[in-house]
């Protein structure tokens, strides 16, 4: 009797009755709007135009900003970074990382909404489907009609200029790895390099797919950040929230009476724009990507019918809950991800305004350890490499300091050391034991470019003797 009475009381876990996902049966056409957030929306969008014309920047004679992936080497305006400043590529990835933390802490899925490769390339290619195909009813009426003349030549317009941004796209992204009006003459003229045709080809397909068919499917089965989110947010965070105490019970909008309380006047406008096909009214739902469409559409339906607006708006769970209004920016999600990206942007910066003209390394070689000649003094070997990641050819003169009367083989001449490329060479270092005082001495390694100005480039290691 006990057992059934704890059984009843345990709660069962049942799906949301109305919380729904289109699994791609329903097309979404959905209809655009205008507002602020529409606003912001193209001019977050408009930056991917630095992902176009970016390759063609010239600096020095050069591209830009390059990844040279064959050479190694990424140009980042006049600054080189090689290989051995790669270190800085981590604190770019933690930069992005908790930039994205932060926004999501502060404002949801604000960058899927406004600023998703995904989501932009979809609203670009809805764009023009509605410049040619009309409004949604137009669009669906248009799907559903038989095939004829009218009907092919928008469909092939449509799907050309689709395909021809998709293909803009990969050969953008090729441009980003070599040089962009090679590039160009390269495929024109067929000459391109296997991988730039493969990169064309998945980004052609890719885009136009995933951009033209697949749109909000992307966001809901394939993103990966649109799983990992929910655990980002917290009941400070802004969400486009449907204000339910003030739009229910909804009812249509009767003129004729003059009493009656206006809240959701079930216009379905704010369903009719979402890009996703959500019904905010329902709550918060996994596919809502907080573009804020249906805010200004909602605000658009308050201002006709002379009411405030706000009955969709940001909001945050514990602004709703309060009597106050509030909203927390300091909490500590915020303040470790600020204190995170600040870091990154110090060490990179640091990093960019430290690379040093040259890199050098030293390996002493350690089987033997070390060598007793016949005339008693003890001998180290060190492998010098030096890497010249300046434009020029260089000599560099090798200067060693740490024991009194060394005798030094292999440092006698300066060593040339061809631009982008590194040379390894071969020092030897004999010392009197009585010059040691104990079995470990430090050394310090210094080379010096003799036809430059830069400062000399220094490495610490040891002198071993028996
Ligand atoms: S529910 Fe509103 S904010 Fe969310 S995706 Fe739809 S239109 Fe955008
Ligand atoms: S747009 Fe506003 S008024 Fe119209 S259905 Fe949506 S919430 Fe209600």
């Amino acid at each position: 009797m006990q057992q059934q009475e704890t059984l009843q009381t345990i709660p069962i876990l049942v799906e949301e009755p109305i919380w729904k996902v289109n699994v791609g049966s329903n097309k979404i056409h959905a209809k655009r709007t205008t507002g602020r957030f529409r606003t912001i929306k193209w001019l977050t969008a408009s930056t991917w135009l630095l992902f176009f014309l970016g390759p063609y920047l010239r600096w020095d004679n050069r591209q830009a900003v390059l990844f040279d992936i064959d050479g190694s080497q990424f140009h980042l305006f006049g600054v080189t970074v090689y290989p051995y400043d790669l270190w800085m590529l981590s604190f770019v990835l933690i930069f992005f990382a908790m930039l994205l933390v932060l926004i999501t802490v502060l404002v949801s899925r604000a960058f899927c909404g406004y600023f998703c490769f995904q989501t932009v390339w979809t609203d670009l290619f809805s764009w023009i489907e509605e410049h040619l195909e009309g409004p949604p009813r137009a669009r669906v009426a248009l799907d559903i009609a038989p095939w004829g003349m009218h009907k092919l030549a928008i469909k092939l317009t449509k799907h050309s200029i689709w395909l021809i941004i998709s293909m803009l796209t990969g050969v953008s992204f090729a441009a980003w790895f070599t040089d962009a009006y090679q590039l160009w003459i390269n495929y024109f003229t067929l000459q391109a390099h296997i991988s730039a045709w493969i990169v064309l080809l998945m980004f052609t397909v890719g885009t136009y797919l995933f951009a033209g068919f697949m749109r909000e499917q992307v966001c809901f089965w394939l993103c990966p950040y649109a799983r990992i989110q929910s655990v980002l947010y917290d009941n400070n965070t802004l969400l486009p929230t449907y204000d339910k105490s003030r739009g229910e019970p909804r009812a249509r909008l009767d003129r004729s009476s003059e009493n009656q309380r206006v809240g959701c006047v079930d216009c379905d406008q704010c369903l009719a724009v979402c890009p996703t096909g959500i019904d905010i009214r329902e709550g918060e739902q996994i596919g809502c990507i907080t573009c804020g469409l249906c805010i200004d559409a909602c605000n658009s339906v308050m201002d006709k019918i002379n009411q405030p607006r706000g009955l969709i708006r940001y909001d945050s769970l514990s602004n709703q809950q309060s009597t106050k209004s509030y909203y927390r920016y300091l909490r500590p999600q915020v303040l470790v991800s600020s204190v995170m990206i600040l870091s990154s942007i110090i060490m990179i910066s640091y990093g960019l305004s430290h690379i040093t003209e040259a890199e050098l390394s030293i390996n002493p070689k350690r089987q033997p350890m070390y060598v007793v000649m016949s005339d008693g003094k003890i001998q180290n070997t060190y492998q010098l490499r030096i890497f010249n990641k300046s434009e020029s050819d260089n000599q560099y003169r090798v200067n060693i300091k740490g024991l009194d009367n060394m005798m030094i083989t292999g440092d006698e001449k300066p060593i040339l050391v061809r631009s982008g490329d590194g040379t390894n060479t071969l020092v030897y270092i004999k010392v009197s034991p009585e010059q040691l005082s104990s079995k470990i001495s430090p050394l310090t390694f210094r080379i010096k470019n003799i036809l430059g100005k830069s400062p000399p480039i220094e490495y610490q290691s040891v002198f071993i003797a028996p």
